[in-house]
């Protein structure tokens, strides 16, 4: 069912779930949590979904001379749920307040968040280790 041929090499773990659509009947709540959002990658509200504060979010930013009427640059967002794996992929406006601390390589982008996902862990596991190690 999940042929991800195009997804090269990665951290990917096989027990992990597919991504799955936000349900329809939850996609008002899910809409609400990150439109009140301001926090960037990581969402501190519960998934509507699953209940886990396991939310994330984050926008691709497009060509420069790609603007709205109100000067903001354009781009891909996508918004997933670690945990129970609901996400949703949207072309938007890229807000003001997002600082794009994450880096991703394009090529890797595609409709679902996987590489955007073995980025954000891989970046928290240095992190990890560089906690761990005081003279780093
Ligand atoms: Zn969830």
């Amino acid at each position: 069912m999940n042929t991800e041929t195009s997804e090269g090499q990665g951290v990917a773990e096989p027990d992990e779930k597919p991504w799955q659509d936000v349900p329809v009947e939850y996609e008002p709540a899910w809409r609400a949590i990150f439109l009140a959002s301001r926090e960037g990658l990581n969402l501190s509200a519960p998934c509507p979904v699953c209940g886990v504060a396991a939310l994330h979010q984050w926008y691709s930013l497009g060509q420069p001379e790609d603007v709205n009427l109100s000067g903001n640059r354009l781009g891909g967002l996508w918004e997933w749920c670690r945990a129970c794996r609901s996400y949703a992929h949207y072309s938007a406006a890229v807000p003001e307040w997002w600082a794009n601390d994450l880096q991703v390589n394009p090529s890797r982008l595609a409709h679902h968040p996987t590489a955007i996902e073995q980025a954000r862990r891989e970046r928290e596991a240095t992190r990890e280790r560089t906690n761990a190690d005081p003279a780093v």
